[in-house]
Formats: structure tokens, sequence, C-alpha cells
């Protein structure tokens, strides 16, 4: 019997994987691929952490894969070449693989159909990153959205998709050739200093057990205070697919059926938020220029300011906002970063230092171990107000209020900013009196906010007017 392929991309489980399942139900051998990427634009789009946080699910892969009887097959360079190879070498029958949201990983895809008509073989993409098709949500004129608040309406009127079960076994036939597991070393990254969290399927099932169990029924409440442990912490699960969506979804759902009412409620709120990843993938799908430009045209060529100092010091968490310092830390130290300092430290590089989000955009690829393109891209341009959804440019988060109303006993930004540890907590929610220093050793504010929050305003308008 010829064996068939399963070509893991970012879906790193045994457990609820579509492609997966597919490929198993044909009865024949499969076997299990997964393609070190090239990244020739690698060091602006990914670091140390998401590499080494992949490089420790890959190997959690391949022992889940051994219980299957199956064994992953590493190699390494362009995809579909690699591909190629290996159905010469093993005479496989089809490839199966779930489908990529985004236009590198698309561009992949339309080349593999190509290699695999050539070859007669059979080619399987499948959906599974997201619970729904970007092409189910549509408007009833059959367009696609361009604002979230319609969008989510209808994604969650459409019934969802059941989880799937795990398969039972994979044969892999011996001998086919396989590089070892990689480490970061691969793509010539140092190993990170940030504390990340633990890679794999097994952990990242435990962790949303965890976000099921005790932080969902709490959400709305907590979901804004970055002091709490009030998110689920997902994310990075959801990147490379070590959770699948649909199990989340469903255990979600199931977890709302028995709560309190006030806990549906929550549990509604957080269900919002998985559809605002998949709005972020639908708006990519559709308008792919995002990742270039503007989405709104209007502010297609706005005159950024060229990133001198000033962007070194919000990198480093150095510009004396301590709700914006402690937010760029923590990313630093753990390759997270709340949502709600996501928001005010973006803002602040786009709305304060008049930066262009791209390079913003660029700086969290390179930390997160959640970067995720088209949510990340989505946050930035929501937050420089260039983006799709009602978040207009004249929306200026200011850092002090922020900080009076998200982290006002000053939790959050003693725990990322040592030196502020003894600091009265009022004293992070205003501009210090008579520039006198919080501490010694943290800096002065390096901008006036209202200043420049003018200024924004006043570049934003002569730019439309233009
Ligand atoms: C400037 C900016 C950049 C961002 N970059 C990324 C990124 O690279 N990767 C990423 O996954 N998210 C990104 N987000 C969205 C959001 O900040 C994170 O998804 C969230 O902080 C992850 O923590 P959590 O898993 O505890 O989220 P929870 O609050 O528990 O939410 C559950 C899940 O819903 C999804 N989600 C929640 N909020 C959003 C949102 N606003 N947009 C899209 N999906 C959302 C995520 O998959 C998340 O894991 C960004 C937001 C902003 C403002």
């Amino acid at each position: 019997m010829p064996p068939v392929i399963h070509w893991f991309r970012r879906d790193l489980r045994i457990a609820d994987n579509t492609a997966l399942h597919h490929a198993a139900s044909e009865g024949m051998p499969v076997i299990p691929v997964y393609v070190l990427s090239n990244w020739i634009h690698s060091h602006h789009w990914t670091g140390a952490n998401r590499q080494y946080f992949l490089c420790g699910s890959l190997t959690s892969l391949a022992n889940n894969l051994e219980t299957l009887s199956g064994r992953l097959i590493v190699r390494a360079g362009e995809a579909v070449e690699e591909l190629r190879k290996l159905v010469e070498q093993t005479g496989a029958a089809a490839i199966h693989f779930n489908r990529d949201p985004d236009p590198f990983g698309k561009a992949t895809e339309a080349r593999l159909a190509v290699l695999c008509a050539k070859l007669g073989i059979a080619c399987h993409g499948y959906d599974d990153v997201a619970l729904h098709n970007p092409a189910a949500v549509l408007t009833q004129t059959g367009n696609p959205y361009k604002v979230y608040t319609p969008y989510s309406r209808n994604w969650l009127f459409i019934e969802k998709p059941a989880p799937l079960p795990k398969p039972k076994s994979l044969s892999t036939p011996p001998g086919i050739s396989s590089l070892p597991l990689p480490s970061v070393s691969h793509w010539e990254l140092d190993t990170p200093i940030a504390e990340l969290s633990e890679p794999g399927e097994r952990a990242a099932r435990t962790r949303m057990d965890r976000a099921v169990s005790e932080i969902i029924s709490g959400y709305s409440a907590r979901r804004d205070l970055p002091a709490e442990n009030g998110t689920s912490r997902l994310s990075q699960d959801l990147r490379l697919g070590l959770i699948s969506i649909r199990t989340l979804y469903r255990k979600v759902t199931e977890a709302r059926a028995s709560a309190s009412p006030s806990a549906q409620t929550s549990i509604d709120i957080y269900i919002k938020e998985l559809a605002w990843r998949e709005f972020y993938f639908a708006i990519l799908n559709h308008f792919p220029h995002v990742l270039d430009h503007e989405f709104n045209p209007n502010w297609v060529g706005l005159p950024w300011y060229e990133p001198g100092e000033k962007f070194e010091l919000w990198k480093n968490g150095r510009t004396g906002f301590p709700i914006v310092d402690a937010g760029m830390r923590q990313l630093l130290a753990t390759g997270f970063m709340h949502n709600r300092l996501r928001m005010i430290t973006a803002m602040f590089l786009t709305k304060d230092l008049h930066i262009d989000w791209k390079l913003g955009e660029s700086h969290f690829m390179q930390h997160l171990t959640d970067g995720e393109i088209a949510s990340n891209n989505g946050g930035w341009q929501w937050s420089a107000g260039t983006g799709a959804d009602a978040a207009p440019y004249f929306r200026i988060q200011n850092p002090w209020s922020q900080t009076a109303k998200h982290d006002p006993d000053g939790k959050y930004i003693k725990r990322w900013i040592p030196e502020l540890a003894k600091v009265d907590p009022k004293r992070f929610q205003a501009p210090p009196d008579n520039n006198r220093p919080l501490a010694d050793g943290y800096p002065l504010p390096c901008l006036d906010h209202k200043t420049e929050r003018d200024r924004t305003l006043a570049i934003f308008k002569n730019h439309r007017a233009k």
C-alpha cells in the first residue's frame, strides 16, 4: 500500500487535527513531516522566543506521534521542493495538510497543488485554523466585512464544526531519512532569555482546561486588569495549533451551559474574542495589502517620524511612562504582553512617538511567542487608527489615565519595573511633579502626552486635507 503524507505546519498536535484525521482515515501508512523553513525575512518576522517554542513543540509532537506508531520526519528547506523529494523517495500517493491563513502559506499551497498535479498524486487541503473559513462569513450581498461588530454577529450565528477524533494508528514506514529535531541555532538565533510558557500539546491542553475551569467565568471583570491572571493565555497554543479551536470552542460552550447568568455573560465576551481572531484572519484573507499598507486608504503615506533614539527607549521599556515601560519589559521578559498593554504601547508608539506602526508590528513579531501575522497586523492598525473597525485616529489613549483605570494599585507596573517597587502608585497616574524622577535610575517621561496628542491630530488632519 502506498503511504500518504501529512504535512505539519501550524497544527502541531495529534488530537482533533483535521488533515491528520483524514490522512489516517485513508487506511494507508501515514508519513508525518515537518519542513523547517528558510524564512529569508525571518529576522524581521520572528525571533528566538517563537522559534524556541516551536522546537519544544516539535519534540513533544514527535513523542506523541510515537504513541500512534508514527515517526516525525524532519526536513529543512523550501517546503514544496522538500515534499517533492519525500514523494519521490517514498512513493506517497497523497499529501494532506491544513491550510494556512497567511499569504506566504497560501502561495506555498498553490505551488504544492501544481506539483501534485504534475506528479499525479492527490493534494488535500483542509480548513482547521479557524472555526469558519473567511469566505463563509460574508455580508448579505456576499462581500467581506470591514467592521468587526456586524462580522461577529454573523460569525456567532453560524453553526460551529465539531471536534474530530484522534487517529488510532499511523504506521509510518521505517527507513525514511530525517534530520534531527531542531534547536533555535537552525535559524542562527540565540536561546531566548525570556521565560516562556511550556511548549507542546500536553502543556497546552492543561492550560486550556485551566482557562475553561478557572478563567472564562470571571473574564469580563478581570480581563482588563493586567496584574491579574484574568485571561486564558492560550494565544501561543492557538498560534502553533497545540490546541484545536474546535475543541476549545466545544469546552467553552459546555462550560457556559452549566454556568450562572453572570458567568455566561463573561463567557460570551470570551467567545467574542475568539471572533476577533477570525475577523483578522478574514481581513488578511480579503485584503492582503494590509501587510504593506494602511487598511484605510485615507492614511496611506502618513508622514511618520524617523525611528531614532526614542524608538530604542520604547523597545527597552525606558520611556519614563511606567505603564508603557512595564508592558515593553513584560514582552522582553516573557515573550508575551497583556492585551491592554499591547494597545497602550502600540498607541504610544504611533500617537505619542509618531513612529510607523509597521516598525512596532515587526518588533512584536520578533518577540511574541504568539506572534500571529493577522492578529498582530490587525491590532497594530487598530491602535494606529489606520485599520478596519471603528478606532478612528482621534481615539488616543492617555497612558496616565489608562494606568489609573487598569492598574490602580500599580501592581503590574511594580512587577515589571523593580526600580519603582517603593513608589506610591498614585504617582504612576500623572506626569511627575516638578520634573522629579519617580526613583533613582528611572527616567523622566521622554515627552509630554498632551503636546504629542495634539500633534497627532494635526498630522492626521493635514494628511486628510491633502
Ligand atoms: C498591537 C496588538 C498586537 C497583537 N498581536 C497579537 C499576536 O501577534 N498574536 C495574537 O494571538 N494576538 C495578538 N493580539 C491580540 C491579543 O492581544 C492577544 O490575542 C491576547 O493578548 C492573548 O492573550 P490571551 O490568550 O490570554 O487572550 P484572551 O483574552 O484569553 O483571549 C482568548 C483568545 O482570543 C484571541 N484574541 C483575543 N483578543 C484578540 C484580539 N484583539 N485580536 C485577535 N485575537 C484575539 C486570541 O487567540 C486569544 O488567545 C494583539 C493585539 C494588539 C492590540
